[in-house]
């Protein structure tokens, strides 16, 4: 094994840009509209929520957006982080594939989520405000937003979905090591939460709710702002930073992927490292299959509906037109809890809409039989989330084992699960089961969804 396994950039290589794909888009993508107009959403609709700087680039037609040099110092701590090249892994399946994955599980929150905190704190505290709120489902957007509001002096308020409130304390005590406060969500704070909380005490939550409380505290509140981990178009840029630094490393290691691989909760980890390759692909230079991975019991993009709906499950953000399983549509309490949001991020659905990328979806029991696979191999245990894109990795080399194809395969491996453990332990205990696609409760919930005439 004296071929190189890691490949690495030079501070000096790091790029200093994100990508904007809308700008190389064959169409652009339909517009948010204002929930009571059902007309366009402008700038002031999304004003009490976001800092200008985040709104104009929520729209912004440039292809590339400069990083503030205060956001680059920050990005310095873990960045760039490293491509490595599975050889164990390609060993042990005995494929003739050769398998690289993009590592975001060294930055300070263990996931790719701080590429995207950390611009919207510094953004928030140019903008002047005091305290970001958030929701948070597995932990880690919380963990992450936590540690960028400390780099720039803000507060941060976090709203943890319930039952992973309850079965997940050390990720809530990191958010609390990084200066944040911390409340259940179903909570006492909000007028909304109270009212979930008389109708049902054990209402576990959901992101949905989750960011229902986020943004109603944000919203009447001018030095409060609101901060979103995944799902809109400035979150989907940030991200990006990992695709123009895979870009470069695979570069470095003469190879071209033919096949890129990731996980699809809101579509952030995905955009982020497959937009910069989409860029190439429809300039002609290279020509590699894109595909998202979803859970089977939340699976928005291969099962959802194209249409306009709710960000959140009260019903107070814009419409978007996103792939849906209803914004009161609330997944099994499947592990991977970063998947478990109702929608997919309206970019994504759109790309998908147009046929540039491909998705299918996944058994979690599948995705932890390779991710022991891959930490037994690799020696990294993955987070929940990205071991369902592991899933459709090995499937892939397992098939090039049959067709002897030599194929190359790039896979997001977003983060790590060393707080997931518990995940972990279900799995090995033989507990963990999986959830039939729940047909009633979504069709139940499509049906109310926003009536938006065509
Ligand atoms: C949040 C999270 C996800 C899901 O969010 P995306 O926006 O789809 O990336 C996936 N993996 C990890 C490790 C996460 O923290």
């Amino acid at each position: 094994m004296s071929e190189p396994m890691r490949y690495l950039l030079d501070d000096d290589e790091v790029p200093t840009t994100w990508y904007n794909v809308v700008a190389d888009l064959p169409a652009p993508p339909p517009p948010a509209l204002h929930p009571g107009t059902l007309e366009p959403a402008g700038p002031d609709d999304f004003a009490p929520l976001f800092p200008m700087d985040l709104i104009m680039q929520e729209v912004t037609q440039d292809r590339f957006v400069e990083i503030p040099g205060e956001v680059m110092d920050v990005y310095r701590l873990w960045r760039a982080t490293p491509l490595h090249r599975a050889r164990r892994l390609e060993a042990a399946l005995g494929t003739p594939a050769r398998i690289y994955y993009k590592y975001e599980g060294t930055s300070p929150a263990g996931s790719h989520k701080p590429n995207t905190a950390v611009p919207q704190a510094y953004y928030n505290a140019k903008a002047g405000v005091r305290k970001l709120t958030t929701e948070t489902g597995a932990g880690q957007w919380g963990t992450a937003l936590s540690f960028a509001c400390q780099m720039f002096g803000l507060e941060c308020e976090v709203w943890q979905v319930r039952a992973s409130y309850d079965q997940k304390p050390y990720r809530r005590a990191m958010m609390q090591a990084f200066g944040a406060t911390v409340h259940p969500s179903p909570s006492d704070a909000t007028e909304y939460g109270r009212s979930l909380l008389a109708a049902d005490p054990d209402n576990p939550g959901s992101l949905g709710i989750a960011i229902s409380e986020a943004v109603a505290v944000a919203a009447p509140d001018p030095e409060v702002r609101y901060a979103l981990g995944s799902v809109l178009n400035h979150v989907l840029m940030h991200q990006t930073v990992i695709g123009e630094e895979a870009l470069l490393q695979m570069a470095k290691a003469g190879d071209t992927p033919d096949l890129i691989i990731g996980c699809t909760g809101g579509g952030s980890n995905f955009a982020g490292l497959t937009f910069p390759f989409l860029r190439e692909k429809l300039a002609g230079n290279i020509s590699p299959v894109i595909r998202a991975v979803e859970p089977a019991a939340c699976p928005s993009l291969t099962r959802g509906v194209y249409a306009y709906d709710f960000g959140d499950t009260a019903g107070m953000t814009p419409l978007m037109k996103m792939h849906t399983l209803g914004h009161d549509f609330i997944p099994d309490p499947i592990h991977a809890g970063g998947l478990r949001y109702h929608g997919m991020s309206p970019l994504i659905s759109h790309i998908y809409e147009l046929g540039l990328i491909e998705a299918e979806a996944m058994n979690q029991t599948d995705c932890f039989a390779a991710g022991v696979q891959f930490a037994r191999t690799e020696g990294i245990v993955p987070a929940p989330e990205p071991t369902h894109a592991l899933a459709a990795t090995i499937a892939e080399a397992l098939a090039c084992k049959e067709t002897g194809e030599e194929k190359v395969i790039l896979t997001a491996l977003c983060g790590h699960g060393m707080l997931d453990m518990a995940a972990y332990d279900k799995y090995f205990e033989g507990e963990m089961v999986d959830y039939d696609y729940p047909s009633e409760q979504v069709a139940d919930a499509l049906s109310r969804i926003p009536q938006v005439p065509a």
